[in-house]
């Protein structure tokens, strides 16, 4: 059995039966911070719903830690496991406190409320604020912070960055760092922002038309910068 916290073989992921990633091997370690990259409709999203047990995978293999995903959805089940997904959409309830949201966290009867307001003080005084009156980027921190408070193994995180002026992403990416550093978490990025998320990342893939087309070390991949831009424009051969 896998030592990998996250172990994927051979996924074929998709709807109604058709595959949009395809054999697709990745891991991510306890302490890492992956991050899947590719341009738009690559696979990236699916690949983590997946994961997460929102979508049914079609074929392959997903362990977490050493425990076999099974194949049909099982979204409870994972996240007893520790897998935490914050979505592109955030998953905010707007019409809950910040405070009521946090809680949402709990899993078994206890959540810690202490550890996001550590990564994120900025929540502290906005406590008894409807989510529905945060902006992007506080709607963000709760979002993390929510998925923080729950003490994930795995931490899964889908464009952190879509619709935050730059500022505001950039301090918020450092942090997705310090929790991997911090918790021994392991963490997986999806992110359009592709140095950012290779600047805190320890190592990354690529996915073009849900193939993977690249994969390595945050510094082979900015190293390889021609092939990386090559492999996001779905160019065949990467060579020179
Ligand atoms: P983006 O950054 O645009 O979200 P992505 O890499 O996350 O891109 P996915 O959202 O996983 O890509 O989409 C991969 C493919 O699956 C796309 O062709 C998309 O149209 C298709 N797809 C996504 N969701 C569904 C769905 N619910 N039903 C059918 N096809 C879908």
């Amino acid at each position: 059995m896998s030592e990998h916290l996250l172990s994927i073989e051979g996924l074929h992921a998709g709807y109604d039966g058709v595959a949009v990633v395809r054999d697709l091997n990745l891991f991510v370690d306890a302490g890492e911070v992956v991050a899947l990259l590719g341009p738009n409709g690559a696979g990236k999203t699916t690949t983590l719903m997946t994961i997460s047990g929102m979508v049914q995978r079609l074929a392959g293999s997903v362990a977490i830690d050493g425990q076999t995903v099974p194949r049909l959805r099982q979204a409870h089940k994972v996240r007893r496991w520790g897998v935490l997904h914050v979505p592109e959409n955030r998953g905010i309830l707007f019409q809950l406190t910040v405070r009521e949201n946090l809680e949402l966290a709990k899993t078994s009867g206890k959540v810690d409320i202490d550890i996001a307001l550590e990564f994120f003080p900025a929540l502290g005084p906005l406590m008894n604020r409807k989510g529905g009156l945060l902006s992007g980027g506080e709607q963000q921190m709760l979002a993390l912070g929510r998925a923080i408070a729950a003490e994930p193994k795995l931490l899964m995180v889908d464009e952190m960055s879509l619709g935050l002026a730059p500022k505001i992403y950039e301090d918020l990416m450092p942090v997705v760092r310090r929790v991997a550093d911090e918790t021994n978490a392991g963490v997986l990025l999806v992110e359009q922002h592709v140095d950012l998320a290779l600047e805190v990342a320890d190592r990354g893939y690529v996915l073009s038309h849900g193939d993977l087309a690249l994969s390595g070390t945050a510094a082979e991949l900015l190293a390889d910068r021609h092939v990386l831009d090559a492999s996001y424009l779905g160019v065949e051969s990467l060579e020179d």
